[in-house]
């Protein structure tokens, strides 16, 4: 058992945090107040290999694993969650194609990521949520390929996505396509609730599908399959949130332990009272654990397994503690945590965006359960 990141991780994370410090931490706060895409940081993120690391090399990607891909997510996230956000969508499609595309799509798409394709994974309609295992946006065969017809709502990343990951339902059920933004019948659509209090990359839009025509390759894996494949991509993309959450539990304590240690209060620094060390004190548990349930779920993916139990932990945990860190940052510098100028508001909300945003931590409790069940009717718990 090996704690420490490998020489290799340690440089990567260097280079992560020199590009992050240059070009997001000074763009952070504008990015959340205008609440765009940042398209400039994520042409800079693909041409350094940022947007492809967990991509083979036959593809133009890095090569390598989670854990790096968790590296990458915390230390853009504890600038600027929608950075991490952004990140996400572009791996979700590139680990559905990996994962289940054929070749001749995968040599289509997958170089392009590094060339600075934007993608976006679109599950969620205006009446399916948590629960995609019925859907209201059809799939049906013509000819050689598929028409699609429906909506798919509060598409992050929408705004800049050139690539789209969809789930729709054939006679067959759910099943996952892809399909480039240019196509003809497809219709991008800001209705009234796409701006979000927290993770605010732009507008989660909405995608209108009318008579869609894809051709049959661009159907990614196995037909009736895609509520298990989605689940699958979930399963890798939770480990990443709950690095962004992560980030954004540390951003939170650092500031905070910046303001006590020098503001004073009845002639001591705010930090002497014991009752304010309890609170760093349970912060710093709760990052740590956070860390290692994170890193721990990370290793797992890099050993080859799926781990469901250990990646829903991961981000129940983090999200719930990302959102107790800024709350408590914001208590313990009194006035100047609740002052708009200081960064816990935007750290609350975009932490609480995450309780919800990629399966909330009810459903992913639900997970665990299950994997409870399943665990002790196999008498196999460790
Ligand atoms: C910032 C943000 C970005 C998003 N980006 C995307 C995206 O890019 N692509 C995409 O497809 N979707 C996206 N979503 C949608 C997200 O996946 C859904 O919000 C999420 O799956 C929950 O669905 P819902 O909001 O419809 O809630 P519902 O499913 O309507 O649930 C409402 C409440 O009931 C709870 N609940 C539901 N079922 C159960 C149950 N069985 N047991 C206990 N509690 C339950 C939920 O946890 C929730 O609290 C995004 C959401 C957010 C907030």
């Amino acid at each position: 058992m090996d704690f420490a990141l490998t020489p290799e991780q340690q440089r990567l994370q260097t280079e992560i945090r020199t590009w992050v410090d240059a070009e997001i931490r000074p763009q952070a706060e504008h990015l959340d107040e205008a609440g765009v895409y940042p398209l400039e940081i994520m042409r800079s993120a693909a041409a350094r290999g940022f947007t492809t690391i967990t991509l083979p090399a036959a593809y133009g990607g890095m090569g390598l694993g989670a854990i790096e891909e968790c590296i990458l997510m915390e230390e853009a996230a504890a600038a600027s969650a929608i950075v991490g956000i952004s990140l996400i969508t572009i791996y979700q499609a590139q680990t559905m194609l990996q994962l289940y595309g054929g070749e001749r799509v995968k040599a289509h798409f997958l170089p392009q990521f590094r060339e600075g394709l934007i993608s976006s994974y679109a599950l969620t309609e205006p009446r399916h949520g948590s629960d995609i295992r019925t859907l209201d946006t059809k799939a049906r065969r013509e000819g050689e390929g598929w028409v699609l017809n429906g909506r798919k709502a509060f598409i992050t990343s929408a705004s800049a996505a050139g690539l789209f990951v969809i789930l729709a339902e054939t006679d067959a059920g759910v099943t996952v396509f892809v399909t480039e933004r240019d196509r003809e019948g497809i219709f991008l659509e800001t209705p009234d609730r796409s701006e979000t209090i927290g993770l605010r990359n732009g507008p989660h839009m909405d995608a209108r599908l009318s008579a869609c025509r894809l051709p049959e390759e661009y159907l990614i894996g196995t037909e009736g399959k895609g509520v298990r494949q989605a689940v699958v991509v979930l399963d890798h993309s939770r480990v990443a949130a709950a690095a962004i959450s992560l980030g954004i539990a540390q951003a939170a304590y650092t500031a905070a332990e910046r303001w006590v240690m020098h503001r004073k209060a009845f002639d001591q620094h705010v930090f002497d009272f014991q009752g304010i060390q309890w609170k760093f004190a349970d912060m710093r548990i709760a990052i740590e654990a956070a860390r290692l349930l994170t890193y721990r779920a990370a290793w797992l993916l890099d050993q080859g397994q799926l781990p469901i139990e250990a990646s829903s932990m991961a981000k129940v945990y983090a999200s719930e503690v990302a959102t107790k860190c800024a709350l408590e940052g914001m208590q313990v510098c009194g006035l100047n945590g609740i002052s708009v100028s200081a960064p816990f508001g935007r750290y609350l909300r975009d932490a609480k965006a995450y309780e919800v945003a990629g399966g909330s931590s009810e459903i992913l409790r639900n997970t665990i359960a299950k994997e409870i069940r399943k665990a002790y009717k196999g008498g196999r718990r460790e």
